[in-house]
């Protein structure tokens, strides 16, 4: 459990990579959604602010990594039957903290690179809401028993009648011509 005063401190946004790294800082901190305009343009809402837990280390390897996790609860809307669904949306991330493109083409795999300034310093806020951001589902929808998009009876066992365009038919339909 964290603290209540940890819960509502508000994460730093200009960070000091080297700094943070070479002190192993360990933030466990929130981010007003409201103000992560890229995050509240693809949600219907985002009421909840975003929970992040990370820490700065040089791994095994000597790469400057933050590693941790982001949660928060938004609004999107269900695509079958397209009213609002609550989602919980986490996730969990290793990034290399990098001067440049060489240097972020030089890292392993496991580790997504972060560019950080000439200065050494990167917008921590704007990571971490790409992360949230890559997090959220491509298809959102409502649990099968929760959706306003039933099938009205239950035993006809048939597909959902959702219009679709079939792709083997656009294939057919090329192979005709
Ligand atoms: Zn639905």
């Amino acid at each position: 459990m964290i603290s209540r005063t940890m819960a509502e401190a508000q994460l730093p946004k200009r960070v000091d990579a080297a700094k943070l790294v070479d002190s192993n800082q360990q933030f466990s901190a929130q981010i007003d959604s409201q103000k992560l305009g890229r995050l509240l343009a693809a949600v219907e809402r985002c009421e909840q602010p975003v929970d992040c837990h990370i820490e700065f280390f040089r791994d095994a390897e000597n790469h400057r990594v933050l590693k941790g996790q982001c949660k928060t609860q938004v609004t999107m809307q269900c695509q079958r039957c397209l009213g609002s669904v609550s989602l919980e949306v986490e996730s969990e991330f290793e990034l290399g903290l990098v001067f440049d493109d060489e240097r972020a083409k030089q890292l392993p795999r496991r580790l997504e690179p972060v560019i950080v300034d000439e200065d050494g310093y990167f917008d921590l806020w704007q990571v971490l809401e790409d992360e949230v951001l890559l997090s959220l589902p491509p298809f959102p929808l409502h649990p099968q028993d929760e959706c306003q998009l039933k099938q009205p009876e239950p035993d006809t066992n048939a597909e959902p009648e959702v219009e679709r365009e079939n792709p083997f038919s656009v294939l057919a339909q090329l192979k005709k011509n």
